[in-house]
């Protein structure tokens, strides 16, 4: 793809500087069902952040409320301070773009991105210029006459963002993008859609229930749980130190393994860890540890304090294999494992093998204990 001129980025920039939002306390009910909690949290101007959780949990509430297209039972939604929980959608200057790419089927490229301008009365060949533009940015500057019946579904999908920028609005909101997408377009809309982000500078909200696009996309992921706020990091942090087990357990794969807390250490697989974060009340608890914290050696290599186990399962991941271990011996028997190793290292691993598992020395997470041995 060419890389846009800067006449390019000139027309599809948002106005003014790039937008903060904030939500305060939003509620919002359906019957019986509560979509948002006193939902909490701001977005920084010109940041892309990605609202993350299981279904269910209130994401596209949330982005309806700033779209304007549902409102509050109670809280607010500010945009640079304003309030703006009563302003009809079609005044909020926000540019949407759904999981289903909702192009006219009866206008071309050009005349769909072109189509809010002309709602504007902005002039035929001004339109069509600055449409131009945007299918330039967005890498389809030879597909202008072309019908969203003559496109994939990543060509739709970037018609579609296009269209949402053309309006140069403040906020950009995308609804699960990508996710009608194949794997491999996702992958490159991705980067595609975060590259445009960044040099529109433009505040951006994007709703995903997949954790990876969320993290490789994202200055920061807001992970909901239950109509609020869990926690909202960058994400190495959500991934490094997650606040919560939810969080822990959410983002990323987690084992959890049974140890005995004492004060701020817990004693696992043999091995005496610092507890990171707040401990639960009680001794009995569960270790949260990801795949590349657990060590895995044949059983007579001797690694002091390590727990006996046997592999049950190997995944070849590319660069690393995961193990799957089940520990046979003390507290934590029964419990299965994930660690991940070097495929180099792994090639003699097979099922059946006994193991030593332990620990790496870092301070830990734990959570009250649900693992049945
Ligand atoms: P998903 O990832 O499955 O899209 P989500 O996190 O985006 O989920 P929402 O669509 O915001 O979740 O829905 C939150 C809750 O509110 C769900 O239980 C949903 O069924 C309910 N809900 C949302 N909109 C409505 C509505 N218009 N009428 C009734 N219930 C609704």
């Amino acid at each position: 793809m060419t890389a846009p001129t800067v006449a390019t980025a000139t027309a599809a920039a948002p106005h003014g500087e790039a937008a903060t939002v904030e939500f305060r306390g939003l509620r919002r009910q359906f019957g019986a069902t509560t979509a948002l909690d006193g939902l909490d949290l701001t977005v920084a101007p010109g940041e892309l952040l990605a609202l993350l959780g299981p279904s269910g949990c209130g994401k596209t509430t949330a982005l309806r409320m700033l779209a304007g297209f549902e409102h509050p039972d109670s809280g607010a939604v500010l945009v640079d301070g304003q309030d703006v929980t009563s302003v009809p959608a079609h005044r909020r200057d926000a540019g949407m773009v759904f999981q289903s790419y909702s192009l006219f089927p009866h206008l071309d490229c050009v005349d769909n991105v072109a189509f809010g301008l002309r709602m504007r009365k902005v002039g035929k060949t001004e339109r069509k210029a600055q449409a131009q533009e945007l299918l330039d940015l967005v890498g389809l500057a030879d597909k202008g006459g072309r019908y969203p019946h003559e496109l994939s579904g990543g060509q739709q999908q970037r018609v579609a963002l296009a269209r949402a920028l053309a309006l140069r609005p403040r906020v950009l909101l995308l609804d699960e993008p990508l996710s009608a997408l194949d794997a491999k377009v996702r992958l490159t809309l991705r980067e595609e859609i975060r590259r445009i982000q960044r040099e529109l500078g433009i505040t951006t909200l994007f709703v995903t229930h997949d954790q990876e696009e969320a993290l490789s996309m994202a200055d920061r992921v807001a992970v909901m749980r239950d109509g609020r706020l869990e926690q909202c990091a960058p994400p190495a942090e959500l991934y490094g130190r997650p606040a919560t087990a939810f969080v822990a357990e959410f983002v990323g794969t987690m084992s959890r393994i049974p140890g005995d807390l004492d004060g701020s250490t817990v004693e696992v697989l043999g091995r005496t860890l610092p507890v990171d974060g707040d401990a639960p009340a009680g001794r009995a608890v569960d270790v949260l540890v990801r795949p590349e914290d657990v060590k895995v050696a044949v059983d007579d290599d001797g690694i002091d304090g390590a727990g006996f186990g046997r592999i049950v399962g190997t995944a070849f991941l590319g660069a690393t294999t995961r193990l799957t271990v089940r520990i046979e011996s003390g507290l934590a028997g029964g419990t299965e494992v994930k660690a991940d190793l070097p495929t180099h290292e792994a090639t003699t691993l097979t099922a059946g093998h006994a193991v030593r598992v332990t620990l790496r020395e870092r301070p830990v997470l734990v959570a009250p204990r649900t693992a049945t041995a």
